[in-house]
């Protein structure tokens, strides 16, 4: 669905991505881990143009990103959907409103077509009850749903997660990677940062394991966690583990 060609990212001529090459599969997981600053949230955002690359290209549905104007990367915000780690939900609004007002603005959907595809998402992510309730009165685990569901409801083709549970407690943890799971189910094409290396294992089709700045190693899943070749992959996955 996307192919990636030596991507590169610096920051003041400092390069954090040093060439990343590889392909992020229609219908598949892509996990991507590896130590703190290894560029894993940079890569994300280098693909998504949230901070473009400096040198190398994006292919997206025949397209080069890197390449393409201003106007139809407007438009990529609804292809590539986006879950961060803080949520990002909008305070000021109920859960229901967080997940509609992307598609009014955007889509242009009116309110009761708008409010009856978010109802199908919130009850998807289990928080159709709350569809009233404002942010701060939900859980950290409930808030990333209802932001998946706010992702969903653009009905994006592809599904980026920068380490989706790491700011939750770890009671809520399971419920955010069940919901991430059945995502997997349906065969979206998804790719996740994450830390937790046996939902890694589950859920990815395929894992690229980052380290300064470059894919060190790049196999499936249960080849990478079970036979790992590179030394670096060995000793993340035991630490984290
Ligand atoms: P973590 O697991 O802690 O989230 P990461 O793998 O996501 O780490 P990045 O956030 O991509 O790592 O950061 C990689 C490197 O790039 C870090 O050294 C960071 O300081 C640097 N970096 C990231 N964004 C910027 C920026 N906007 N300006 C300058 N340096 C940056
Ligand atoms: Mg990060």
């Amino acid at each position: 669905a996307i192919e990636l060609k030596d991507v590169t990212k610096s920051f003041d001529g400092n390069q954090i991505l040093k060439g990343i090459s590889g392909e992020i599969d229609e219908g598949q997981v892509l996990a991507i881990i590896g130590p703190s600053g290894s560029g894993k949230s940079t890569l994300l955002r280098a693909v998504n143009q949230l901070a473009g690359p400096t040198s190398g290209s994006v292919v997206f549905e025949g397209q080069d990103l890197t390449k393409v104007g201003k106007q139809s990367l407007n438009h990529l915000g609804e292809k590539i959907g986006m879950v961060f780690q803080s949520f990002n939900l909008f305070p000021n609004h109920t859960v229901l409103e967080n997940v509609t007002l992307g598609p009014r603005r955007v889509k242009k959907l009116s309110e009761e077509q708008a409010n009856q595809e978010a109802m199908h998402y919130l009850k998807q992510v289990g928080m159709a009850e709350k569809a009233n309730a404002y942010p701060e009165s939900l859980s950290g685990g409930q808030k990333q749903r209802v932001a998946i569901a706010r992702a969903l409801a653009m009905k994006p083709k592809v599904l980026f997660f920068d380490e989706p549970t790491s700011a939750l407690d770890p009671e809520n943890v399971g419920e955010v990677l069940k919901v991430i799971q059945q995502l997997a189910e349906e065969k979206r094409t998804m790719v996740i940062v994450t830390h937790e290396m046996n939902f890694a294992r589950q859920v990815a089709d395929k894992v690229w394991l980052m380290a300064d700045g470059q894919i060190v190693e790049e196999n499936d899943s249960k080849t990478l966690f079970t036979a790992p070749k590179e030394a670096i992959t060995k000793r993340f996955i035991e630490q984290v583990s």
